[in-house]
């Protein structure tokens, strides 16, 4: 059967322990899908060079500071795979480097704990190449998107509109820069127009106040390229099937939108 690909809104690393609007959903679609293997590409594995592991054990990384004890409590045993290391490898033009000092970070762990509890599906991370420009992010999805086919999921855990600087935990809603770039992606989206999503910092202003750094974009960039796979034309807009969950905000500058492509 073949998965979809999915993007993630993770926020913060509480999430793990807790039971939300935006848990709930990961829950729902966990239930939905079983893939073989996850190939995950977090934010948080942000690589000079693009790099995977090929652990048999991959150990939780506890990437986040100051936060209470149950996080670090928290135990996420997903086995690697090795079969997937290997195809992500095949798949991608330029070399990959396989580096087994990283492990499952809280992009990964904080969301595939209410997707897959008992974690009883393998999981290869796979780094954000920072030196890769936006145009290259969606080839790198291009690449591995194939892999769907073969029963792997491929996640992208990061956050459209993620500037911590600008973080304000009284504030209710969005910032209007955060809800006006998150609804142009949106929109891009649901048309099918991913350059658009490509070139986002045309969109002026709002886009630098929402992508400050991309660390937490690019992964939407790796799945949309992933999404448009089997689509050779630059006009794929009549084959989106997509379906776009969790759109909303915390502490204003901070989107938790996810889209999930099922085919
Ligand atoms: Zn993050």
């Amino acid at each position: 059967m073949k998965m979809p690909a999915l993007f993630v809104g993770h926020g913060s690393p509480m999430n793990a322990v807790e039971d939300n609007d935006y848990t709930r959903e990961w829950q729902r679609i966990g239930k939905a899908y079983k893939p073989k293997a996850i190939l995950m590409i977090s934010a948080h594995w942000y690589t000079d060079g693009q790099k995977t592991q090929d652990d048999k054990h991959p150990r939780k990384i506890d990437d986040m500071y100051g936060f209470p004890r149950d996080l670090y409590d928290l135990e996420y045993p997903a086995l690697g795979d090795k079969a997937l290391t290997e195809d992500i490898i095949a798949s991608l033009p330029e070399s990959v480097v396989v580096d087994n000092t990283w492990g499952l970070d809280h992009g990964t762990w904080s969301v595939l704990i209410h997707m897959y509890p008992e974690a009883d599906v393998p999981v290869v991370q796979l780094s954000v190449d920072y030196t890769k420009k936006p145009e290259e992010q969606f080839e790198v999805g291009r690449a591995i998107g194939h892999l769907r086919d073969k029963g792997y999921m491929i996640i992208g855990s990061g956050n459209v509109v993620h500037n911590l600087r600008m973080i304000n935990p009284s504030l209710d809603g969005p910032d209007p820069r955060a809800a006006s770039f998150d609804d142009y992606i949106e929109a891009a989206i649901r048309s099918g127009d991913f350059d658009q999503c490509v070139h986002y910092l045309d969109f002026g202003d709002a886009a630098k106040y929402s992508v400050p750094t991309p660390d937490h974009y690019y992964p939407l960039l790796n799945i949309l390229g992933a999404a448009s796979t089997g689509n050779k034309s630059a006009d794929n807009s009549a084959k989106i099937n997509v379906e776009v969950f969790n759109k909303s905000y915390d502490m204003g500058s901070l989107s938790m939108t996810g889209y999930l492509f099922k085919d």
